[in-house]
């Protein structure tokens, strides 16, 4: 059995850094063409377009701020231009702060929101007339939203919603041959682990290591690999699932 991702046409959000990066080139490097998008200019979106040109293939990488709705539509309009359909869509771009509830302003309620979930929402509506039979649309969760976690309760709220959004769609385009699934990773160590003091770095591994049962923090790689499955037709019979990616938290 093969993935067979080669030649097939993904959307993946959020691909400059972190998890989504980590997405976006084990996509490529299984012979998928992939469209990202990134919120702003760095140094990481010219070393993704560089790795990305390695692997061969048709790859873009794009400016859109999915909290944006106009953004995610100009975003759609594209991948329609460059692919003219798509196979699959990854869910990724995410924001997160840490705010006592009681101090919560509305516009940052709205803004965790509007990026974690309604991003989600837009995307998957405006992807649709693009997919053909067998698409597969993964939304990535968190694994600390079924828990709850403190000072984040817009950013869980976001989260948990995801799951209910995917369960509802997979539902109601099962049917139509579209697979909607939810990948929820645990901790996970990203460039943010880079720019930190390494000594809080250090701390951070320490604490989160303990509370998994592989005692020890993820790897971007590690959240590609499942779903690079339900993007697959290895998975082809799994829609609605959450799978969580945790370690064994
Ligand atoms: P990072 O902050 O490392 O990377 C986020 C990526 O999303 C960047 O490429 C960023 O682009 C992009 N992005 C953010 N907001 C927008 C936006 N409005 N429009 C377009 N692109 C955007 O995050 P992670 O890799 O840690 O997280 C990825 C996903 O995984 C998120 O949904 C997060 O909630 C989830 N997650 C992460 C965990 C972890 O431990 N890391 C644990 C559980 C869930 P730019 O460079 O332009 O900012």
């Amino acid at each position: 059995m093969e993935l067979g991702l080669q030649n097939k046409k993904l959307l993946i959000t959020g691909g400059s850094r972190g998890i989504g990066r980590g997405i976006v080139l084990a996509a490529a490097r299984a012979g998928a063409d992939v469209i990202t998008c990134y919120r702003q200019e760095s140094e990481a979106v010219e070393s993704l377009t560089r790795e990305l040109k390695e692997t061969g293939g048709q790859h873009h990488v794009v400016r859109a701020d999915v909290g944006e709705i106009e953004e995610i539509d100009r975003l759609l309009e594209e991948a329609k231009e460059r692919f003219g359909s798509l196979d699959g869509v990854v869910n990724n771009a995410g924001v997160i702060s840490h705010i006592p509830f009681e101090k919560l302003p509305a516009d940052e309620w709205s803004r965790i929101l509007d990026t974690n979930l309604t991003a989600a929402y837009r995307v998957i509506q405006q992807a649709l007339p693009l997919f053909g039979d067998g698409a597969s649309v993964v939304n990535i969760g968190s694994r600390g939203a079924a828990a709850g976690i403190p000072l984040r309760a817009h950013y869980t709220a976001a989260k948990s919603a995801m799951i209910g959004l995917t369960r509802s769609l997979a539902k109601e385009l099962g049917p139509k041959g579209v697979r909607v699934n939810v990948v929820a990773p645990g901790v996970i160590e990203t460039e943010a682990f880079d720019d930190m003091p390494a000594e809080r770095a250090e701390g951070l591994r320490a604490t989160y290591s303990q509370k998994t049962s592989l005692a020890r923090l993820g790897t971007t790689d590690e959240i590609a690999g499942p779903v690079l499955f339900l993007l697959s037709d290895l998975s082809r019979y799994v829609t609605g699932a959450t799978i969580n990616v945790d370690g064994g938290i």
